[in-house]
């Protein structure tokens, strides 16, 4: 399947000069969707993961299906002050603006395997923060997955003690 044909870009959003990625024209189509989630699940399908992480709100959005393809728990990293119960937090600046994310404290065990999913990698200050988070809580990251990766924003540079990246399409 040809993954990058689904994908639209959106010429100067959110700002001009930015080639936005828009990932809801691959998830409109199901097939593709369910082509890309079981593609993401047979790559990382033997890493003995535990727990998928993702952050919001895209991240859900791959990070949900995926997990339910896999048969294991989803954990959602939000922004600042939307999770309910006792959260732990870091800082993170984005391709285009700064913002803090959180993760429930009780969301993962000391030593579980956790693979970290976003729909795209671009500088990697968001992955970079969610790792930082999983970290906190003493969870072992042993991969992170994403649907694209803009490989001219050198966000693995940010992932570099991490031995598995998976990208499906590549900028
Ligand atoms: P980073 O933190 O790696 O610079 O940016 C990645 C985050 O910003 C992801 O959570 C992603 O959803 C969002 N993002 C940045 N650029 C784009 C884009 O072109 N398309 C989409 N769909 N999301 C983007």
């Amino acid at each position: 399947m040809d993954f990058k044909e689904k994908i639209r870009v959106i010429q100067d959003f959110p700002q001009p000069g930015v080639r936005f990625k828009d990932v809801t024209t691959l998830l409109k189509d199901g097939r593709a969707f369910h082509a890309a989630i079981d593609t993401m699940a047979e790559q990382v399908k033997d890493k003995e993961i535990d727990l998928i992480v993702g952050p919001e709100a895209r991240g859900f959005v791959v990070g949900t299906p995926l997990a339910y393809a896999l048969g294991i728990g989803f954990i959602p990293v939000r922004k600042a002050g939307k999770l309910p119960a006792e959260t732990v937090e870091a800082g993170y600046t984005l391709e285009y603006g700064k913002d803090r994310l959180a993760i429930h404290k009780d969301a993962i065990h000391p030593g579980q395997r956790v693979m970290v999913v976003d729909d795209l990698l671009a500088t990697g200050g968001t992955i970079r923060t969610t790792l930082d988070l999983v970290r906190q809580l003493q969870g072992e990251v042993v991969g992170a997955a994403f649907v694209i990766e803009l490989t001219y924003l050198n966000g693995r540079d940010q992932l570099k003690d991490l031995d598995d990246i998976f990208t499906l399409v590549q900028y």
